[in-house]
């Protein structure tokens, strides 16, 4: 068994009690599936987003929508396969109406699978899409995404370079590109750096 099989073996297992779980109030509104995440389980690069949508909530995987149309178009320009990297969101259930995950639920889907996810995968950077990806990664309510895009902070050991969610920018075109630097400053930092 190779690191990847071995890698992807110990996410399922992580998975399995919590197919149907309900240790958050999102496991009661409406949820479809709890959505894991997705990709290459020995990924050296993470993209965590805030949560699924409708139709990641649908199709049981994250950015699959509009928005995971874009980060796909952003990861090829990049140099990047959507299967070379992994994609997951700080909760994995659907906020109703597409709201943010409140700081509790974040906090509790953290503690269970993300930060269960991350260990597994040891990621050498992780990218977070959002304001409440970041804010929910490092504890932090009061971070602004405005501030704090693009620069390199950490997680444990691991480089973290918070920047906007793809679905602002298809609300506001503009700053596809500042989108588009950070990916390709994250994808270039995690084939620098050694695990
Ligand atoms: S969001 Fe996370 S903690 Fe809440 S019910 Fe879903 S899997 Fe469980």
């Amino acid at each position: 068994m190779n690191a990847k099989q071995y890698k992807q073996k110990l996410l399922d297992q992580l998975y399995a009690p919590y197919i149907k779980c309900m240790q958050c109030p999102l496991g009661k509104l409406g949820r479809t599936h709890v959505v894991f995440g997705d990709g290459n389980p020995d990924a050296a690069l993470m993209f965590i987003g805030e949560g699924p949508g409708q139709d990641e909530d649908a199709q049981g995987k994250p950015f699959v929508g509009r928005s995971g149309k874009l980060l796909n178009r952003l990861l090829e320009t990049a140099g990047l396969e959507r299967s070379d990297v992994f994609i997951t969101n700080i909760v994995k259930c659907r906020p109703p109406n597409n709201r943010k995950p409140f700081p509790s639920e974040s906090a509790t889907c953290k503690s269970i699978l993300l930060i269960n996810q991350i260990k597994i995968i040891r990621p050498t950077v992780i990218c977070t899409l959002g304001s409440a990806a970041i804010q929910g990664l490092i504890d932090d309510q009061n971070i602004k995404i405005s501030q704090i895009r693009g620069k390199v902070l950490k997680y444990e050991n691991i480089s973290v370079i918070p920047t906007y969610h793809p679905a602002y920018i298809l609300r506001n075109p503009k700053e596809l590109t500042t989108l588009f630097d950070d990916i390709q400053h994250a994808f270039k930092l995690s084939q620098k750096t050694k695990r």
